[in-house]
């Protein structure tokens, strides 16, 4: 046994609606020492997603659910501490799937070299430079078909996602609108990130209207994140053969039932819309494009981006939860471990 232990988060149950606390568990196990041809890893940070309340879900889909009693899993970045292994060495910063714990040994299949550019830091490869900010880019391009000067609707705009989708478009000489849950979103999105107006749907009284008098000759892309409300106002908006990237539709994880679809998705018809649903990881060829473009867009001061970041473990189911309560600006990271191998 070495002489590290590792906190991690189990699911205690699956959660009813809204996720509360008591449905996850802290727990402490020892850390075995790397066999031969294993790598000792410390997590630095760890990443909170919308995704991970549906693998909470007893049921099938296109990543299986987490069980009940067992250390949950996503995204997270650290440090090699020790290695039998060839390809690693002490001080490597390494990407893996073995969040919601502080260490863990890896035979180096299921952990991958993280290259930096100058000037990032860890956490931005779990967020605008890592899946997040593919997801944007991916989303908005290839299966939005984005081009320039277009009109572009962005809903949880100041998120992960949403902020590297507002200033892709703008970057493309787009007209964007954002829609997000609070005024001082709304000043991010518009002051930092040179988004032209910016809707605080929490406080607007008829969200429809709102987003029909942002959008006085229609929609052409809709980056749809939310569903629900969103989905059906913006529909009565799209311009002819617009298009809707579902990325995500946060405004029903948590629902119980599934609410009932848009009323009026006969809009696609006459509209002649495409509405395409996507998944990230079927993109990844996009990777080293993304990488090129985002760090020409960082050079010329188009692309910078916040986190709301969360000390020690203990705190991932709160920043998890938070997500579904709008409390991140930018990325929600959960910080586990030291920025620098120790
Ligand atoms: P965010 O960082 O945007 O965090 C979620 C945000 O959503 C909150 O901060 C909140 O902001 C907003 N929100 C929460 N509940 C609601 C609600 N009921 N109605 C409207 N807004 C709400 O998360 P991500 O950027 O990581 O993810 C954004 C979306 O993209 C999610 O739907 C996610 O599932 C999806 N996604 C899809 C991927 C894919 O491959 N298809 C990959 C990654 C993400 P506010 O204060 O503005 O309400």
């Amino acid at each position: 046994m070495s002489n590290h232990k590792s906190k991690e988060i189990r699911l205690k149950k699956r959660p009813v609606g809204m996720p509360q606390p008591g449905d996850f568990e802290v727990a402490e196990v020892n850390v075995p020492n790397p066999g031969p041809g294993q790598v000792l890893v410390r997590n630095s940070y760890m990443t909170v997603d919308p995704y991970m309340r549906g693998r909470m879900v007893d049921r099938k889909s296109y990543v299986p659910p987490f069980q009940i009693g067992e250390a949950l899993q996503g995204g997270a970045i650290g440090h090699v501490v020790t290695s039998n292994n060839d390809k690693f060495k002490p001080g490597d910063i390494v990407q893996n799937f073995n969040g919601w714990r502080e260490w863990f040994v890896s035979n180096g299949n299921d952990i991958q070299p993280q290259q930096m550019i100058p000037g990032t830091k860890l956490g931005d490869y779990l967020g605008a430079l890592g899946m997040p900010g593919m997801t944007a880019y991916a989303g908005l391009l290839r299966v939005g078909e984005l081009k320039d000067g277009e009109r572009v609707f962005v809903s949880a705009a100041s998120g992960a996602v949403g902020q590297i989708v507002c200033q892709i478009a703008k970057a493309k000489g787009c007209y964007v609108v954002g829609s997000v849950g609070s005024d001082e979103k709304a000043a991010y999105l518009t002051k930092d990130l040179g988004v032209d107006k910016a809707i605080n749907y929490k406080t607007t009284k008829d969200l429809q209207a709102a987003i029909a008098g942002a959008f006085p000759e229609g929609i052409d892309v809709y980056f749809e994140n939310v569903g629900g409300a969103h989905l059906q106002a913006a529909l009565n908006v799209m311009r002819p053969f617009g298009r809707i990237p579902l990325c995500g539709m946060i405004d029903m994880y948590n629902a119980v039932e599934p609410p009932p679809g848009p009323n009026n998705l006969a809009m696609a018809i006459g509209n002649q819309l495409t509405i395409k649903g996507f998944i990230v990881s079927s993109h990844n060829d996009l990777m080293p494009k993304f990488i090129e473009d985002m760090s020409r867009w960082m050079k010329e001061g188009k692309m910078k981006w916040r986190e709301t970041i969360y000390d020690g473990i203990e705190r991932a189911p709160e920043a998890f939860i938070g997500l579904f309560k709008g409390e991140n600006t930018g990325k929600a990271l959960v910080r586990v471990g030291p920025d620098k191998a120790v």
